[in-house]
């Protein structure tokens, strides 16, 4: 049986993986459908898919459903099941119902976290590409504290999740062939080229219309509101550099330092200034 082709993006929460799922998913032959971690649950709460219909309502889904045979948690579960033949038979059935439906023959997955990547690699039915993620931390820790949450808790969980959670993918068995790091800041500022070098990677090839976000409906499941593209979306935020005081942006730098450097982000604000400025290519 030929294996199916999934692209997986890892990374910790709010790194670009809504903007770089939907840069791949504009492909010709890769059908993105959001964070599959989060189906059944979208399935079963009645969250709206990214059209704004409830996910059981959405016509691209009834499709699914159509071509399954059967509506998911109505004699089909097993998605995101813990037993590995279960995840197995599930994730193949469904990806196969996706990719008659798009037309499309490789799936990407945009969940972010690692156990669905240890469920895929359990099977040798899956041909996984992983897209690591990764974005400076002090940029998504100064936009959670705007909402009120913890600035120093998202820098942990960002180095456990790119560092820890990492390595445990490649004693998983993860190969390092199938593993590709991108910086969403590279992402949005040299789009094509760091698409170009993923895709390549993968036995792909990077396709203009990629670029053309807001020409293209989508049916993401969970994700931002980003999935809902104005065309705006390759736009880099740099409030962070203003908007942290001395303390927090030394004191960032200082705790996650060592984590930082790997990925190359500058340490100083204005080393930064200049990383995030368009002519830094
Ligand atoms: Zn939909």
């Amino acid at each position: 049986m030929e294996k199916i082709k999934v692209i997986y993006i890892f990374g910790s929460g709010h790194t670009g993986s809504t903007l770089a799922s939907l840069l791949l998913g504009c492909h010709s032959r890769i059908e993105c459908v959001g964070e599959l971690k989060a189906y059944e649950r979208s399935l079963q709460s009645g969250r709206p898919c990214n059209c704004g219909q409830p996910v059981a309502e959405c016509p691209y889904w009834k499709s699914v459903h159509g071509s399954l045979g059967v509506v998911p948690g109505n004699g089909f579960e097993g998605l995101n099941s813990t037993e590995s033949d279960t995840f197995a038979r599930a994730n193949i059935a469904f990806s196969k119902a996706i990719f008659e439906v798009s037309g499309k023959d490789c799936l990407c997955d945009s969940s972010k976290s690692k156990r669905r990547v240890l469920a895929y690699l359990k099977s040798d039915v899956f041909d996984v590409r992983l897209l690591h993620l990764v974005r400076d931390p002090r940029a998504v820790a100064c936009s959670n504290l705007r909402k009120g949450r913890s600035y120093w808790g998202y820098l942990s969980r960002w180095k456990k999740r790119n560092f820890k959670e990492r390595d445990e993918l490649f004693v998983a068995g993860l190969p390092e062939q199938a593993y590709h790091r991108v910086r969403y800041e590279d992402l949005v500022l040299r789009p094509s080229q760091v698409l170009g070098g993923f895709l390549e990677k993968a036995g792909l090839t990077f396709e203009e219309r990629q670029l053309e976000l807001w020409n293209q409906g989508n049916h993401h499941i969970a994700g931002n509101h980003m999935a809902k593209s104005t065309g705006n979306d390759l736009r880099l935020d740099r409030n962070y550099l203003d908007r942290l005081n001395r303390f927090q942006w030394i004191g960032a730098s200082f705790l996650i330092k060592g984590a930082m450097r790997p990925f190359g982000y500058p340490i100083s604000r204005e080393a930064t200034a200049r990383f995030l400025s368009p002519e830094s290519s």
